[in-house]
């Protein structure tokens, strides 16, 4: 295709949900994606272990692509995805034996009456999980959708949004200590909430804690049967189907401007692909604006809040290749997708502090998934895979390169003491400093899995910033629909979606 419509810069999940959702209407879309292997970005799987072990690249667990209307409208499941969900969506084991366990509504039967921590505390747990799940469909549709949206937000009625409101106002910390007495139950909601860069004591944590914690017990952490790469694969099928093509190895260098408008982009060091109707970036907001377009295109407002654009924490991941699964003490976490580590608020609030300051930190919080439990597909019988990550400083003073295999010892002790025995079956692993992940997706910005920050000043109307937060960017014909855009991080494809819509109500 020599003469595109639409050029989308970037095959993530958001670029190809934006690519699909324009060549479904019948414009000609071409995406360039910079890596020459796969596309997918943070959505994909391989074998970086031991060969017949499967690991996902990025995202592992995909409760938001359940409730997101762009999958809902992009049919996935009809493209070689099929959802796979365990017994158990989270389990949040400590050294003292204690523990609290999300189980999906339709599962709740099977588990003991003080899973989530104590008898109380789990008889207030179902009682919010039954309210929340009666206004859940309307609370995603008001959250993902493009703002300000005021009609979605009414749609939850009066009461509920008031409700929702001091919720997601509240810090995760405050919120846990508000609604339950055990230490166990209380480490729920801000070992969630720590999946983004939001520490118990932060503002907004509430919100992110609340969702990936009511969620789980909804739809839960399911995977695609084979790894993440099948919802890419999914995608890339659609959006050829429809008309569009998709170019690997092709790294976008410029955008190039005429007249103040975006006319045209130049890959790898030549190449002039031109772009009849729009230019769709699902990039970094300031590597878009300031490397791609040049300051001198820009106004100088855009200029200085591009840069001012904050990247979140580092990722520090480890793919495991196992012999067996792990040898969890705590039955339940033997059965559970995720498991997540962290003692209590003040261990959590500890961590965010060393991550805050720059320092590794001494005993890391961790998000665990065990996918190959509940997916035989990823491992040879027998074998497992485990996905284990923590946040880290993006830099550090010693450099990644002296400190990685040193922190990947440290995060194997750490799961060895909820797991005695863990070490021994470990056949291989690959570690990902955030300079790895950099290099190989440049969307991750300092190992960020986030598109940037989740501070306040980077939420809703300001992001990625104001008066930008509706897709188009401060040249014309240009637009971002990375998850540096509202509604933000996950593999849910709305920020794909709501540009992809942006672009068709503007043409
Ligand atoms: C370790 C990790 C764990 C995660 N876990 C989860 C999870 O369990 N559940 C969940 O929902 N989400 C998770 N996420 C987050 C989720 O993967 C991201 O939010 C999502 O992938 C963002 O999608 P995107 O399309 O905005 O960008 P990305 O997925 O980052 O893709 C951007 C793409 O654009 C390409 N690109 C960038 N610049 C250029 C250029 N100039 N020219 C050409 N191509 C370019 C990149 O190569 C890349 O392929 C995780 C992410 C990571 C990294």
């Amino acid at each position: 295709m020599n003469d595109p419509d639409v050029v989308v810069v970037g095959s993530g999940p958001n670029g190809l949900v934006a690519a699909a959702t324009l060549a479904r209407q019948g414009l000609r879309v071409m995406v360039l994606e910079a890596n020459p292997d796969r596309p997918g970005g943070a959505v994909g799987s391989g074998e970086t272990t031991v060969p017949g072990f499967t690991h996902d690249l990025g995202a592992g667990f995909f409760p938001l692509a359940r409730v997101s209307s762009a999958y809902r409208d992009l049919p996935i499941e009809q493209h070689g995805v099929e959802w796979l969900s365990a017994d158990v969506e989270s389990v949040h084991p400590a050294l003292d034996g204690s523990s609290a366990s999300i189980f999906r509504r339709d599962r709740r039967e099977g588990a003991r009456p003080d899973h989530f921590g104590s008898e109380a505390d789990t008889a207030t747990w179902n009682l919010l999980l039954d309210v929340h799940a009666k206004h859940e469909p309307a609370l995603f549709r008001a959250l993902l959708s493009p703002l300000p949206g005021i009609g979605n937000w009414l749609g939850i009625g009066l009461i509920r949004l008031l409700k929702l409101g001091s919720y997601f106002l509240s810090t995760s910390g405050g919120l846990s200590r508000r609604w339950f007495e055990s230490e166990a139950a209380r480490r729920v909601l801000p070992g969630l909430a720590l999946h983004a860069d939001l520490g118990p004591s932060d503002p907004l944590g509430g919100a992110t804690g609340y969702v990936l914690t009511f969620s789980a017990g909804t739809v839960g952490y399911p995977v695609p049967r084979g790894g993440a790469q099948r919802i890419t694969d999914a995608l890339v099928t659609l959006l050829e189907k429809w008309g569009g093509r998709l170019r690997l190895g092709a790294r976008v260098e410029r955008v190039i401007v005429r007249g103040g408008r975006a006319v045209a982009v130049r890959v790898n060091g030549g190449d002039e692909i031109p772009a009849a109707r729009a230019i769709v970036a699902d990039t970094a907001p300031s590597a878009l604006l300031l490397e791609l377009v040049g300051r001198e295109h820009l106004p100088n407002w855009a200029a200085r809040a591009a840069a001012k654009f904050e990247p979140g924490w580092g990722t520090f991941k480890v793919d495991f290749a196992l012999a067996g699964q792990v040898p969890w003490r705590d039955p339940r976490a033997q059965q559970s997708a995720t498991v997540h580590l962290g003692e209590s608020i003040e261990d959590l609030a500890r961590f965010t502090a060393e991550v805050r300051s720059g320092r590794l930190p001494q005993k890391p919080y961790l998000v665990v998934g065990q996918q190959s439990l509940f997916d035989p597909t990823r491992a040879p019988e027998g074998c497992h895979t485990l996905y284990v990550y923590t946040h880290v400083p993006g830099r550090i003073e010693c450099g990644w390169d002296a400190a990685r295999e040193r922190f990947a010892d440290d995060i194997e002790t750490r799961i060895e003491g909820l797991a005695p025995g863990f070490r021994a079956r470990v056949l291989g692993r690959k570690a990902w400093a955030p300079d790895d992940l950099e290099r190989w997706n440049s969307n991750l910005v300092q190992g960020d899995l986030g598109g940037g920050s989740n501070v306040w000043s980077q939420q809703l109307f300001l992001r990625p910033f104001f008066p930008a937060f509706r897709y188009r960017m401060p040249v014309a014909g240009l637009y971002l629909c990375s998850a540096s855009t509202h509604p933000g991080g996950g593999t849910h494809g709305m920020c794909g979606f709501n540009a992809a819509k942006r672009v068709l109500a503007d043409l």
